[in-house]
């Protein structure tokens, strides 16, 4: 908070007292995390794709594998980026299996780079075949030409380490050989709206020397936001204590089903006299935004049953409703309240108090 109150050296260098860049603590911090020769900052990650794409491949093909050209939320697919930062497409493989003959065979002199793309919202199971980063970026350096490799979420730990399935890190990306690697600020890492790019210091140059840049950089603000998050990564021992997407992703189910124990008995008191019957079950978190796509976390909740669905949707719309609202989901016509993220118990009591006009104690 400090860091946003106060006034920040933005675009000037302390050392030289000349005009610096607004990012190079984040640098330094992104390189120090990551491995990587240099780093620079972007709005968000599909700002990041695209003008990494745009520096070292426009007017040249890109390389995909057929079974990684996603579309993730909010229109964004990978074929339209590609268009859109002037890089023509070159798809390769099926969708469930590519080899590295099929990124070798294409690659001629109109090729300016390969394209990895972390397939982040589905997984592809059964008889499959990916090229792994390292070959990769073999074949593209035989062949004199860039790797480019969009994990998505990214995560700047393993996440095994903390009980969770395990996800590549940036480090190990950086380490494989990618030339350029792009990751989001506010996924799994759990800062702000950010697109991160680390990679080759010459890259890194020519992005920082791209048009585009200005038009996709970030504001002092989040740039100070985004330096406390990733501060806190320098001591990974504390890091699930104090970086609350940690924390609320490693809660024990047994922590979470002691909070349902104590939150039962006081709904139940708001909600029995309109009809609805609440009790304890044990559930699955989904994990989501753009990693481990299929991986659940037990967790418990509060489970809502009503006389019949449409009072269940009445009570879904009054929930929606609140001044903070509360957002649970339809299973086997219950109301699930997944616990794991309420950090605020009182004011969740409140809320709901305020909904069912009960007074608070
Ligand atoms: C989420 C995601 C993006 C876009 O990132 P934003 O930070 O949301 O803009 C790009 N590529 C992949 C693989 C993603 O999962």
């Amino acid at each position: 908070m400090d860091a946003m109150r106060d006034a920040a050296a933005l675009e000037f260098d302390l050392d030289t007292g000349r005009r610096g860049e607004r990012d190079s603590h984040l640098r330094t911090l992104l390189c120090e995390l990551t491995g990587a020769e240099d780093a620079t900052v972007v709005n968000n990650n599909a700002g990041a794709v695209l003008i990494c794409l745009n520096t070292i491949g426009a007017g040249r093909q890109a390389i995909v594998s057929r079974g990684e050209l996603i579309e993730i939320g909010g229109a964004f697919r990978m074929p339209d980026i590609m268009e859109r930062a002037g890089v023509q497409l070159i798809e390769v493989g099926t969708t469930n299996r590519t080899h590295p003959k099929d990124y070798a065979k294409v690659i001629g002199p109109d090729t300016g780079l390969i394209l990895k793309v972390h397939t982040s919202n589905y997984r592809i199971e059964g008889f499959t075949a990916e090229v792994d980063g390292s070959q990769l970026a073999k074949i593209a350096h035989d062949a004199g030409i860039a790797l480019l490799n969009d994990l998505g979420s990214g995560t700047l730990v393993d996440l095994a380490s903390y009980g969770l399935a395990r996800e590549p890190t940036v480090r190990e990306a950086v380490a494989e050989g990618a030339d350029l690697v792009t990751f989001s600020g506010d996924k799994l890492l759990g800062g702000p709206q950010a697109g991160f790019i680390v990679g080759r210091r010459e890259l890194i140059a020519e992005i920082n020397r791209n048009p585009l840049k200005r038009a996709l950089r970030v504001d002092k603000i989040r740039i100070a936001a985004l330096e406390a998050t990733l501060k806190l990564y320098r001591d990974p021992d504390r890091l699930a204590a104090r970086l609350p997407t940690l924390r609320l992703l490693t809660r024990k189910q047994s922590e979470i089903m002691a909070q349902a124990e104590r939150l039962q008995p006081k709904v139940t008191s708001m909600l029995r006299s309109r009809g609805y019957d609440v009790d304890i079950c044990g559930c699955l978190s989904q994990i989501g935004s753009g990693a481990l796509p299929v991986d659940t976390i037990p967790s418990a909740a509060l489970r809502i049953a009503a006389s019949s669905g449409t009072a269940l949707e009445e009570l879904a719309a009054l929930f929606r409703t609140l001044p903070r609202p509360i957002i649970g989901r339809i299973q086997s016509g219950c109301m699930l309240l997944d616990l794991r993220c309420l950090a605020d118990e009182q004011s969740f009591l409140e809320s709901l108090a305020e909904g069912t006009g009960h007074a608070m104690a």
